[in-house]
């Protein structure tokens, strides 16, 4: 058995454990489990942690309670929420891991275009209860994803452009403070905290609920993927960005830079895995002005081979699921570009053509439209509300011996890039190992001071530092 094992279980006597059983409804699991080891994973399978305690919330009175244990028992705290952080924050090593995958209840008011959704669900939950009335708010492109660390950090995807991040939609949500004490973030309630949730991940207490503004969309959306291979990697790239930066707001776009051909039944045999670049888009407007985005795609460069079909928005959601399966191991570095110039696209081709694992990519978001006309200072989200690309540097692979030199890749290719980007700090979320240099530069010393004020006053001894954290 394992160092931190023996530790943990020294540390953590029976008696303490009974009565942290007492005061849950949820289960309260440690390594004498058989399911200790399950429950202990995230979705990167790099990650190799063994907490003293997990937690498994049954509601948030249950929350309440872990939090006091490990304050009173000075044990490291994680909280867990769809478990998928690249950085692993949501397990310790030796701690209590507080796991709110038990809180997934979805309720719709369809009337009033509002979902209440429990802090430990995903958005295949979300999105499957809400598109049941046509209605969604914005979320990521990989269903399995939670939405609180995915919320708390900002959040975007397909429906962005169209109605700002997920934070931008978030009305309200019922927090538990470091004291266990229960509280609620809105408008009206701790406004100041409401203010810090919306981009300053969880630093200041776990949400046991959101409340999101829902919108109509679909059911049926328009998707097209279309690939170029690297040898016209160049010219795709410049294509790519003359069609992304100027996409109408009822569009959403994810490019696939450094991308390699998936082994789908609509990519030619002779083509999959082969690498270059892809740009994915979903329009929500009418058919003919998606086709009319394709077609000028087409007529200045045609793709090796796309595919094109109207589909079920829950579908678009998970669409991408298989390129990030659950137990990958991955890495990921990121930065934010204020465009892509011909000097910035020729070093992107000439990095990506560096990645050893077929599953590595540079997944990227060009952020704008209704994004951008949220002010920098309505919300704690770390980075510029200015039209800009985030691109992140994915190291992806199956193969354990050959992380090392997929993370390598992406930290170079995140050197190489640095002449163009805006400065070392990026998207919180799309930090695989978050320092305070790097969480200062994201969030910019005005707002940095502003969330490090408002820290002090909700958890003034960090017992929420398991994230990009914010010093008190
Ligand atoms: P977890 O690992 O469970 O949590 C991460 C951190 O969030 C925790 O340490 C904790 O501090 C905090 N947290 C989580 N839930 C709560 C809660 N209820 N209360 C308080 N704190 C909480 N981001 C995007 O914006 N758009 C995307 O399209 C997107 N795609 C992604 C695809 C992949 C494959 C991956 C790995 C990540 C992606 N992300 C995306 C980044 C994503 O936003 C973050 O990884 C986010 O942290 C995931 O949230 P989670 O709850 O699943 O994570």
């Amino acid at each position: 058995m394992g160092s931190p094992l023996g530790v943990v279980m020294v540390q953590l006597i029976q008696r303490e454990i009974e009565t942290l059983r007492e005061a849950c409804a949820g289960r309260v699991v440690t390594s004498h489990d058989s399911d200790f080891h399950v429950m202990r994973t995230v979705w990167n399978g790099a990650v190799d942690r063994h907490p003293a305690v997990i937690v498994r919330c049954s509601g948030p009175e249950d929350v309440s309670a872990a939090v006091r244990f490990a304050h009173e028992e000075g044990l490291e705290l994680s909280v867990r929420g769809g478990g998928h952080s690249f950085s692993g924050a949501a397990v310790t090593s030796g701690g209590l891991m507080l796991d709110l995958s038990a809180l997934r209840l979805v309720e719709v008011d369809p009337e009033g275009r509002r979902a209440v959704c429990g802090g430990g669900a995903t958005w295949a939950d979300v999105d499957g209860a809400t598109q049941a009335y046509g209605l969604a708010t914005p979320g990521g492109t990989i269903s399995h994803t939670g939405i609180g660390g995915l919320t708390l950090g900002g959040g975007f995807g397909w429906l962005t452009r169209g109605h700002g991040l997920t934070a931008d939609n978030l009305e309200a949500a019922e927090v538990v403070l470091s004291t266990g004490e229960r509280v609620r973030a809105s408008q009206e309630d701790h406004p100041d905290l409401y203010w810090a949730i919306r981009g300053g991940g969880g630093n200041f207490g776990v949400v046991t609920s959101f409340t999101y503004r829902l919108h109509p969309v679909g059911p049926a959306v328009q998707v097209a993927m279309l690939f170029w291979e690297a040898e016209r990697g160049c010219e795709a790239v410049g294509l790519i960005h003359d069609v992304v930066a100027n996409l109408p707001d009822d569009f959403g776009a994810l490019i696939g830079f450094g991308m390699s051909a998936p082994p789908a039944p609509f990519v030619p045999e002779q083509h999959r895995f082969r690498p270059g670049h892809a740009l994915i888009l979903a329009g929500f407007g009418a058919p003919e002005r998606h086709e009319a985005v394709l077609s000028r795609l087409r007529a200045a460069l045609e793709p090796l081979f796309e595919f094109v079909s109207p589909m079920p928005y829950t579908q678009l959601q998970s669409m991408l699921d298989e390129s990030a399966p659950w137990g990958i191991l991955a890495y990921e570095k990121a930065l934010d570009l204020p465009t892509i110039t011909p000097e910035a696209a020729d070093t992107l081709c000439d990095q990506a053509a560096l990645k050893g694992s077929p599953m590595s990519f540079m997944p990227s978001f060009h952020l704008g439209g209704a994004f951008s006309e949220v002010s920098d200072d309505a919300t704690a989200f770390g980075g510029s509300r200015q039209p800009h690309y985030t691109i992140s540097i994915a190291a992806i692979t199956p193969d354990p011996g050959a992380l090392s030199a997929e993370r390598d890749w992406a930290r170079a290719a995140w050197e190489a890039m640095q002449p163009y980007g805006m400065g070392s700090g990026t998207y919180v979320n799309f930090i695989a190992d978050p320092d305070e240099d790097r969480v200062r530069a994201s969030y910019g010393p005005r707002k940095y001071e502003r969330l490090s004020a408002i820290k002090r006053t909700y958890d003034p001894g960090n017992l929420f530092h398991l994230n990009a954290n914010i010093r008190p």
